[in-house]
């Protein structure tokens, strides 16, 4: 149907485009990078698309962006002959924010905005820019600097007369209309503000385009300027206007490692990963041989709000010969390092690849175990040479590490050595104890590493099973994380030394245990054979049996479980998910 209809954003909408529009308001030439970001995907995905239906080109087969600017207008538009938005797809891409996410972004915004509101604006704008980075809200970003935008689109593959325009000013409301469009993809027109009319100087946009879209490979193009000027205006009416690309139009990763800077890495980074935020680290590898591709691989500084998602997405685009063939290619990296952001371009896939080809393609098999080493060499030499980063990194994502040892058997001791604890030897509840570091302190005679799980940092340390440990100085790792028991299920030696737990079985604590204090507790069992079978009768089927023990300094009586028994910590971790 061609009416015309106005519709409201979804609720949080409003609030996010406020929210954007204030904290982004510093640096509002990024306005530009997100939107050729946008049509730059939308180019590769019709790439892709015409693989298998060579229809979707039309004629019109050299997919680019183009960047252009109408003076009388007022307004800058960014145009792409990708993929194109039908009315449905309008209403669910830019009517709404990343729809499963918006109850939490909404929810986390509330917060920020509680903290501006208090007079803590620099706090508040902070915080939304996080926010930002976390969620990518990037096509908002047009309200920094638009009164009102106009998205008019057709879907490749419809005809002319189903295209689409949507438009908004920004407050609560759009308008949807069914229009006339000749040509495939997707016009952003922005109606700039009068006080950001900078914006129509075509300089200033190169600029910004060499700034931060150079080295996507889509060519960007504007009108070829009229640097002459003594054509005489009717010559210059007849003429099609002549376009030139203005970015370098090279996929960055291609290139060599030499020829890259830092700001390069960091500028691509944020294409790619829809992150406002630098990256932390990255890895470029170019693999040649009978199965040659090209890695570049980075770590986020911070964690996605729905890394806890089981449906999480992973972060890495696969590539084929140039050619963009998917995101969240979950099969080139392993569950746990889906924080992991990057593109993997492969010259001998076959173009055709599908999700359930990659399923089963020994190739991938080969990329997938080169990826992991890659990054668990990236973060060894985080950890070696540039520590406190990566203690932000271990803050971040290390919970997500600790899923490492379960799902690979092969890497486990170099995981176990990425490992960071809370432990007794600090005071505080930060995670950053190593295991080589609490193997160098080490008593001796002590053959094994102690550790104690409990459902907070504070119950760990409080525990009375930590008694003994204390008044023989004897360090104990403290964990409270969910995923902790099952990182120790997994994981039971490390370097050669057993993983105990404080809390179970008898307590062997070798050559460290007081001779005297053993034999006195020997004797003392049998002394007090009586009493012991007198709790043991009261307690029945709830208890196994009761001990006399030298676990014990200041507290009376402790709960012990069997060696090969499931902890308390675990049975209440596993009766809260419902098990
Ligand atoms: P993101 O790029 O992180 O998904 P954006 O807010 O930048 O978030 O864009 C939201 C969605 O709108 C995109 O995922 C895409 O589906 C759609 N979209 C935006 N711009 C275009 C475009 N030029 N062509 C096709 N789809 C687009
Ligand atoms: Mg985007």
């Amino acid at each position: 149907d061609a009416h015309k209809e106005t519709l409201e954003f979804k609720a949080e909408v409003s609030q996010v485009l406020d929210l954007v529009i204030r904290s982004l308001y510093s640096n509002k030439e990024i306005f530009l990078r997100e939107l050729i970001s946008n049509a730059s995907d939308a180019a590769e995905k019709l790439r892709f698309e015409s693989l298998t239906d060579e229809q979707l080109l039309e004629d019109d087969p050299n997919l680019r962006v183009r960047v252009l600017v109408d003076k009388d207008a007022g307004t800058v538009t960014v145009s792409d002959n990708g993929i194109g938005i039908n009315r449905q797809e309008m209403v669910d891409t830019i009517g709404s924010i990343a729809s499963s996410g918006t109850r939490q972004f909404a929810d986390a915004l509330r917060a920020a905005q509680g903290a501006a509101e208090h007079g803590e604006a620099e706090k508040g704008q902070a915080a939304g820019e996080e926010l930002i980075g976390q969620f990518g809200v990037g096509f908002y970003s047009s309200f920094i600097v638009a009164e009102r935008v106009s998205v008019i689109s057709r879907r490749a593959g419809l005809s002319a007369e189903h295209g689409v325009c949507w438009q908004s000013e920004g407050h609560g409301r759009y308008t949807l209309e069914t229009i006339e469009k000749a040509s495939r993809g997707t016009d952003v027109v922005l109606h700039l503000k009068e006080e950001e009319k900078e914006f129509l100087d075509p300089w200033r946009l190169r600029t910004i385009i060499g700034k931060f879209s150079d080295h996507i490979a889509m060519p960007v193009e504007m009108l070829k300027e009229d640097l002459g000027g003594d054509e005489d205006e009717e010559k210059q009416a007849d003429k099609a206007p002549e376009f030139e690309q203005v970015n370098r139009g090279t996929a960055l990763w291609m290139r060599n490692k030499a020829e890259l800077s830092d700001d390069d890495y960091k500028a691509f980074y944020k294409h790619i990963s829809h992150d406002f935020e630098e990256p932390l680290a990255w890895a470029h590898n170019r693999v040649e041989g009978t199965n040659e591709y090209t890695a570049l691989l980075y770590l986020p500084k911070r964690a996605p709000w729905d890394m806890w998602d089981r449906e999480q997405k992973h972060g890495v685009k696969l590539y084929v010969r140039r050619v963009f063939i998917m995101d969240e290619a979950d099969k080139l990296m392993p569950h746990w390092l889906r924080f992991v952001k990057g593109v993997v371009d492969s010259d001998d896939l076959p173009l055709n690849v599908s999700r359930e080809i990659l399923q089963h393609d020994r190739k991938i098999d080969t990329i997938r175990g080169a990826n992991t080493k890659r990054v668990l060499s990236l973060l060894e030499s985080l950890a070696k040479d540039e520590p406190e980063k990566y203690q932000t990194f271990w803050n971040e994502f290390g919970r997500v590490l600790k899923e490492g040892p379960a799902e690979d058997f092969a890497n486990r001791e170099r995981i176990g050595g990425l490992l960071r604890f809370a432990s007794t030897h600090n005071e505080t509840d930060e995670q950053s104890v190593s295991l080589d570091a609490y193997i160098e302190r080490m008593k001796d005679g002590q053959k094994d590493l102690y550790y104690i799980t409990a459902d907070s940092p504070a119950a760990a340390r409080h525990s009375p099973h930590l008694e003994v440990f204390r008044k023989k100085g004897v360090e104990v790792l403290l964990l409270s994380d969910r995923v902790d028991e099952w990182l120790v299920s997994n994981l039971h030696e490390y370097q050669g030394k057993h993983l105990q737990s404080v809390t179970k079985g008898k307590l062997d604590l070798g050559d460290l245990a007081d001779k005297e204090e053993q034999e006195k507790a020997e004797q003392a069992e049998k002394e007090h054979e009586d009493l012991l079978k007198r709790l043991k009768d009261s307690l029945g089927e709830r208890i196994e049996a009761v001990r006399v023990s030298t676990r014990l300094v200041d507290s009376p009586a402790c709960i012990v479980v069997g060696e090969h028994e499931m902890s308390a910590n675990l049975a209440r971790v596993l009766k809260a998910v419902g098990q």
